[in-house]
C-alpha cells in the first residue's frame, strides 16, 4: 500500500476538520444488552406507532425479490404524477429524495457557493445547519421567540451573501408554527431576494384552521420551497423517502444537484399508496390527541414544565441534566431524545408512541423524578 504523501490533515478542508460526526444510536439488541433493559421503547425519533398506512402494507409485504435487481425510476415518475394530482401542480414541480434529509442538501448545493450563508433558528431541526457547515457555508442562527421562529430576527440576520432561509413549520422540537398571515407577511418582506424553505415534516399532524397551505402559496411566491416527508405521518421512515416542491423555475435549478436512483423502488411504490390513505391520517391524529391528553396532566402532576404544540412530540423540562436522564430512562427501557444537542439543556423530547410505550415512559419518568427529589 502506498503511503499518503502529505499528512492527511492537509487534504481536509478547514470546515471539515472542526466538524464533529453525528453518532446515531446503537441497534436495539445492543442497547438492551448495554442498559440491561427489555423491552425497549423508542420514543426518540418521532416515528408513527400505528405503522405504515393500510393502503401501503400489501406493497411492502409482497415486494417480489426479482424487483431488487432492477434500478428504480430515477425521478420517481409515478409518485411525482400522483403528487401533481394531489396538489393540483405540475409533476415537474416535485423532486423526490432519500428522505427529506437528502433534499436539504439538494437545495443548499443548488444555491450556495463559497462565501454564502443560510439563515435559520438556533433551536430547530439541526440538519439545515449541519449540511450548510460541512459544505463550507456558514449558518446564521437566530434565537427563538417564545419557543417559535422569530421572523424579525431572521430578516435582520440576512446579509448580501444569504441565499436560503430555513423555517421548520411546525417547529421540531417546540411544536410552534407560523400561521398563514405570519408566513405571507414574511414572504412579502423577503420579497424574492432569498429562497425560503418551509420544512413541513409534521404538517399532516396539524389540526389548526389557520395553518398555512404552503403548497398553494408557491403559485404566489416562486422563491418558496416546501419540504415534506413520508417518514413521520406516513410511517415509512425505514424506507427513506421525502420530497420538495417549488415553482418550475426554482425546481429546474435544484434538479441539477439531484442524485438519480437515490430513492429505492419499494419506497416509491409504498409512498404512492400511502399518499392518499386519508383514514391513516385520521387514525394517527386521534391517537396523538388521545395520548397527549393523557400525558400532559401527568406531567403537570409531576410538577414538570413542558412545551407541547403541533406534531407528534412533547418537550419536557427536567430538574436534572438531560443526558443523565437519558441514561436513567434507558435503564428503564425508554429511549427519549436528550435536548442538549438542540441547545435546550435539561430538556428532553418524547415522541408520542403506542399507549403501552407512553405508559412505560410515564412510569419511568415518575420513578426518576421521585428518586431525584428524595
Ligand atoms: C424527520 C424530519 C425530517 C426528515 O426526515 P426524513 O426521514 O429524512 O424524510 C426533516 N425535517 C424535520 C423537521 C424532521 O423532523
Amino acid at each position: 500500500m502506498n503511503p499518503i504523501a502529505a499528512p492527511l490533515e492537509d487534504l481536509v478542508p478547514e470546515y471539515i476538520r472542526h466538524f464533529e460526526a453525528y453518532i446515531p444510536s446503537k441497534p436495539d439488541d445492543e442497547l438492551k444488552k448495554l442498559y440491561g433493559c427489555d423491552p425497549l421503547y423508542r420514543l426518540n425519533n418521532n416515528e408513527n406507532p400505528l405503522g405504515p398506512p393500510a393502503a401501503a402494507r400489501p406493497i411492502i409485504e409482497h415486494f417480489a425479490a426479482p424487483g431488487a435487481a432492477i434500478y428504480p425510476s430515477g425521478d420517481a415518475y409515478h409518485l411525482r404524477r400522483a403528487l401533481g394530482e394531489k396538489f393540483s401542480m405540475n409533476p415537474d414541480q416535485f423532486l423526490v429524495g432519500n428522505g427529506a434529509n437528502e433534499v436539504i442538501a439538494f437545495v443548499i448545493k443548488a444555491f450556495c457557493q463559497e462565501g454564502d450563508n443560510i439563515v435559520t433558528a438556533d433551536k430547530t431541526f439541526a440538519v439545515y445547519e449541519w449540511i450548510a457547515e460541512f459544505s463550507g457555508f456558514s449558518a446564521h442562527l437566530t434565537p427563538l421567540l417564545d419557543f417559535g421562529f422569530d421572523a424579525e430576527a431572521m430578516l435582520n440576520a440576512i446579509d448580501k451573501r444569504t441565499k436560503i432561509l430555513f423555517i421548520c413549520n411546525p417547529n421540531n422540537p417546540t411544536g410552534t408554527y407560523w400561521n398563514r398571515e405570519q408566513l405571507i407577511n414574511f414572504m412579502d418582506r423577503v420579497n424574492g431576494r432569498q429562497i425560503v424553505v418551509i420544512d413541513e415534516a409534521y404538517c399532516e399532524f396539524v389540526e389548526q384552521e389557520d395553518f398555512p397551505d404552503a403548497m398553494e402559496l408557491i403559485r404566489q411566491y416562486p422563491n418558496l420551497v416546501v419540504f415534506r416527508t413520508f417518514s413521520k405521518m406516513y410511517a415509512l421512515a425505514g424506507l427513506r423517502i421525502g420530497y420538495l416542491a417549488g415553482s418550475l423555475e426554482v425546481v429546474d435549478i435544484i434538479r441539477r444537484t439531484c442524485v438519480v436512483y437515490s430513492v429505492n423502488t419499494l419506497a416509491q411504490r409504498a409512498a404512492l399508496k400511502a399518499l392518499n390513505d386519508d383514514q391513516h391520517i385520521i387514525d394517527t391524529r386521534n391517537h396523538i390527541r388521545k395520548e397527549k391528553a393523557r400525558l400532559l396532566p401527568l406531567l403537570k402532576k409531576l410538577g414538570l414544565k413542558y412545551q407541547s404544540g403541533e406534531g407528534c412530540f412533547v418537550m419536557i423540562h427536567l430538574p436534572m441534566s438531560d443526558t443523565l436522564a437519558y441514561r436513567k430512562l434507558m435503564a428503564r427501557g425508554v429511549m427519549i431524545r436528550s435536548m442538549t444537542g438542540f441547545r435546550f439543556p435539561n430538556w428532553i423530547r418524547v415522541s408520542i408512541g403506542s399507549s403501552q410505550a407512553m405508559t412505560a415512559f410515564v412510569k419511568a419518568l415518575t420513578e426518576l423524578i421521585e428518586q431525584t427529589s428524595q
